[in-house]
């Protein structure tokens, strides 16, 4: 139900947790998040309040990480579980995805996954996405998103990080919002300002069926098939 992302310079656990913060009126049910270090990703993720999520992560030492994603979510496939949670990972754990919506080819993608030997440990629509994205893992996170998009049907905000690329977040969205931060020497994804007011005022606006690779220098944005896409740039007035 809230998604937030960030590169740049920053410990990006407290970009993401500040920023599911500032989500948290759009009411969810797990909260999880997703770091990207040096070689390595970071995953925790829990049913029920942020206080859940924020108490396993205090008990535990944070890796600095300047890339990372965060999640809130308001199941509708699977039960609010820690398994169900997002972010969700491919089979070798070095992609982590995070969705808003509904894929509704989900079964479909799965059984297909499944057959090629993937093993899926959630009941959620959004796990295939990972699964899905592992397979195009040669060509970079960016056009794996896009050939993988154009496969999925429903509506979706998603964001993904790979440990092959740290320092990228990649955004697609379907009939369901998303928005980029512009920093300077950093940038934020979010499903609505809220996630990072904080930090930037400058906006951009994606448009539907678009796809926005993240990095902390800047932004590039394609439609799904890779062609350059257009993009509005405004400013964000209003007192958070
Ligand atoms: N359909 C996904 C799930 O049930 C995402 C729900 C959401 O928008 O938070 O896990």
């Amino acid at each position: 139900c809230g998604i937030v992302g960030y590169t740049g310079r920053r410990q990006a656990l407290e970009v993401a947790v500040e920023g599911l913060v500032r989500l948290e009126y759009r009411g969810y049910d797990s909260a999880g998040i997703a770091l990207v270090e040096d070689g390595g990703l970071t995953v925790e993720k829990r049913a029920g309040k942020l206080a859940n999520l924020r108490s396993v992560l205090a008990g535990r030492p944070t890796p600095w990480a300047t890339t990372g994603i965060g999640h809130t979510r308001w199941a509708t496939h699977g039960a609010p579980t820690d398994r169900n949670a997002h972010p969700h990972t491919d089979c070798r754990a070095r992609i982590a995805v995070i969705h808003n919506g509904i894929i509704e080819n989900f079964a479909v993608l799965r059984a297909e996954l499944e057959g090629s030997g993937h093993k899926l440990l959630s009941e959620t629509d959004t796990e295939v996405v990972a699964h899905l994205l592992e397979g195009f893992a040669g060509q970079g996170l960016a056009e794996a998103m896009r050939r993988v998009c154009r496969r999925l049907e429903g509506a979706f905000t998603l964001l993904a990080v790979s440990v092959d690329e740290p320092g990228v977040v990649v955004g697609a969205r379907r009939n369901s919002p998303l928005v980029v931060g512009r920093g300077d020497g950093e940038n934020f994804l979010g499903s609505d300002v809220a996630a990072f007011i904080a930090y930037t005022r400058d906006a951009v606006e994606l448009g539907q069926d678009q796809v926005v690779e993240l990095r902390p220098s800047g932004i590039t944005v394609t439609d799904f098939s890779g062609a350059p896409a257009e993009t509005r740039d405004y400013h964000v007035d209003w007192d958070a």
